[in-house]
């Protein structure tokens, strides 16, 4: 199985410029000048792309997806439906990362590992977290630090509540000792052994991060706290916590215009450049997509009007908000979707276009929308 693109405008994520880029079965084995890769006899079967006038990106990787659907809040009807490949990769998402939410009972880790292993069946890069909203956190093995070392599916534990009312509240040693033990579980199994962690509306924003931080020798690195840009006073927050070095994961949105006006939200194109301006590393920051979430909807006073469902779609979406709203240089953007995600959770392979790198590719137009998605070597849209 060989792939020949030619002359096309590399973002792998830094601006390479015009090349010719070989993927041999599920790995990218030459970038080159273009013209300069022949094709003789052993690449007579390639398949060859012309480039010419478009995009080549590293696949996407949505860091924060509810694969085996959301919801469940206000009863049983309003669970939201399971993640499918397909919609995963029409949007340029070559990997995923799933966890449970809210509902760790109706759905559970041995339901949420088995859908992880089939999204691997079916062609893409799939990953999960330990755990759901809860501390005590409910793992497949018998602790977080098993669950780590033995599952390779899993690389952490997530996404764990606090300042939220939905949350286990909990206490500053039960909430320290989960950290403790996913720690344990990444440096025994060489993976990221990370925290996701969902920032409810509360008061108390980050606070239980940052006494970890403070009182124990558990780094920044560990944890990566998720919906930062859900309100003014936790964006504000989740600013001097990137500034410590810590890693934060903005919730993209399918209906921009809905959340930062009704909702409050602060928009992700201008909460990154607001995180670049303060000083922040462009590499701490991701966007993620809450699939699968649901997203309650209401008018502008207040009136319930229905259950929307998170999609992935919004990852293009903000990426070319901040490209064309706030000019922010799209390889700094487009690295929140592909090379920060794989960095910050130890994704071995994924999110750059480099030799020895896996073969997840998206082509896109120069208006950055997709015309192909390639997923180990393997045209998948
Ligand atoms: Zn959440």
């Amino acid at each position: 199985m060989m792939l020949l693109i030619q002359n096309i405008d590399v973002y792998a994520p830094q601006h390479l410029g015009r090349k010719d880029v070989l993927t041999i079965n599920d790995k990218i084995v030459r970038i080159a000048e273009p013209g300069t890769i022949p094709l003789i006899t052993f690449l007579a079967d390639a398949t060859v792309i012309d480039g010419t006038g478009a995009v080549l990106t590293p696949g996407f990787i949505d860091c924060h997806v509810h694969v085996l659907g959301g919801g469940g809040e206000g009863g049983f009807a309003n669970r939201t439906p399971e993640a499918t490949v397909e919609n995963l990769v029409k949007y340029g998402v070559t990997t995923v990362v799933g966890c449970l939410g809210t509902d760790g009972i109706g759905r559970d880790m041995c339901a949420l590992v088995a859908k992880t292993k089939g999204l691997r069946e079916q062609g893409i890069s799939a990953y999960c977290y330990t755990g759901s909203y809860q501390i005590p956190v409910h793992t497949l093995t018998d602790s977080i630090t098993k669950d780590i070392m033995m599952i390779e599916e899993i690389i952490g534990t997530g996404e764990i509540a606090v300042s939220d009312h939905r949350s286990s509240q909990p206490t500053f040693e039960e909430f320290a000792r989960v950290a403790a033990d996913t720690r344990l579980g990444g440096v025994l199994s060489g993976k990221a052994g990370i925290i996701n962690i969902h920032m409810g509306d509360g008061p108390r924003c980050l606070d239980l991060v940052n006494r970890v931080l403070e009182e124990t020798e558990i780094p920044a690195s560990q944890f990566l706290p998720t919906h930062i840009n859900r309100n003014e006073k936790l964006f504000r927050e989740a600013i001097q916590y990137a500034l410590k070095g810590g890693a934060v994961d903005f919730t993209g949105n399918e209906d921009i215009d809905y959340w930062e006006t009704i909702c409050d939200e602060v928009r992700v194109c201008y909460g990154m450049q607001r995180m670049l301006e303060a000083g922040v590393a462009p590499d701490r920051m991701t966007i993620s997509s809450d699939g699968q979430g649901s997203l309650p909807i209401y008018s502008k006073d207040g009136e319930f009007l229905g259950m929307g469902v998170g999609q992935s779609s919004c990852l293009l979406k903000e990426i070319k908000e901040c490209v064309f709203k706030t000019h922010i240089p799209f390889a700094v953007a487009l690295a929140a979707i592909t090379a920060n995600p794989a960095n910050i959770l130890q994704l071995k392979g994924k999110g750059k276009i480099e030799e020895g790198y896996d073969a997840d590719l998206c082509i896109l137009d120069t208006s950055l929308n997709i015309l192909k998605v390639i997923a180990k070597g393997k045209s998948v849209h």
